[in-house]
């Protein structure tokens, strides 16, 4: 249903180029300013012994470096709040608004979060590490698949980079996580992090050796966006234990950034 409801808004460009309708947003022929959602290099990655669990928690950021801000309006019906994007032209004017998913209550936050929005995983690595090739994703001791779509309330958290083309001089535009407009501006990130409920994974049993991270932002496609292919981000690590079977883990490497924020470099510690 709310990919037929996309595809509706879309799908005369895409007839027009010849696009294919199971495809994500098209790169061509948009209407209005897209954002474009590109994960920041992960950062505090660490592994915690919790009530005999091994939990790795990572911090990770969505930066948007598109032409327009990522903005989700609520709908209320009266058994569901419905996400509705809103892509606006240059003068402000919204000329698209599909839905794209809905607002769902998160208990452990006490707040207001959106579907997938990103994609956490844990990945055996087919390298040293160094080069982003990697297997599936981890099967915990529990049978439980590291793979784990998070749903999150879009603030604007911090400036990407000083410098980032057409970021709003003053202040945020998108800071709070009641049912009202959420998103992220040009040039802003909006960070989780790795103390938060739900910024972790389970790795109990994992044998040694060496791992990706891997986040992915917009991991459905659900949000339209300029490129879909440049959402992902990892750090590897390589998994250890002592004498007692304690885990320990080591950064090796992450996947290559153009910025210094786009490193992680400017992350918080919340
Ligand atoms: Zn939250």
């Amino acid at each position: 249903m709310r990919i037929r409801h996309i595809v509706l808004h879309i799908g005369l460009v895409g007839l027009v180029v010849g696009w294919s309708l199971v495809a994500p947003a098209p790169l061509i022929a948009q209407k209005g300013l897209y954002p474009d959602l590109q994960t920041v290099v992960p950062k505090h990655l660490s592994i915690q012994n919790m009530q005999q669990r091994e939990i790795l928690r990572v911090t990770n950021g969505i930066a948007n470096r598109g032409a327009g801000p990522w903005q989700l309006r609520p709908e209320f019906k009266p058994d569901v709040t419905i996400a509705r994007q809103e892509i606006l032209d240059a003068n402000g004017e919204i000329v698209q608004d599909p839905i794209v998913g809905t607002y769902v209550f998160h208990p452990e936050h006490n707040h207001w979060h959106i579907e997938s929005v990103a994609l956490l995983e844990v990945r055996k690595a087919r390298d040293d590490g160094t080069g982003g090739r990697w297997g599936g994703a981890v099967v915990n001791d529990l049978g439980q698949v590291q793979s784990i779509k998070t749903t999150f309330c879009l603030i604007d958290w911090y400036k990407l980079d000083d410098n980032a083309p057409n970021a709003p001089d003053s202040g945020r535009t998108y800071w709070d996580c009641e049912r009202d407009l959420q998103g992220i501006s040009v040039g802003w990130v909006d960070q989780y992090h790795h103390s938060l409920e739900g910024q972790q994974i389970d790795i109990t049993g994992a044998p040694v050796g060496i791992y990706y991270l891997v986040s992915t932002a917009n991991p459905d496609g659900n949000f339209l966006e300029q490129d879909p292919k440049n959402n992902t981000a990892w750090v590897s690590f390589r998994l250890s234990r002592d004498s007692n079977g304690n885990p320990k883990i080591t950064e090796i490497a992450h996947s290559p950034c153009d910025t210094p924020g786009m490193c992680g470099e400017q992350a918080t510690n919340r």
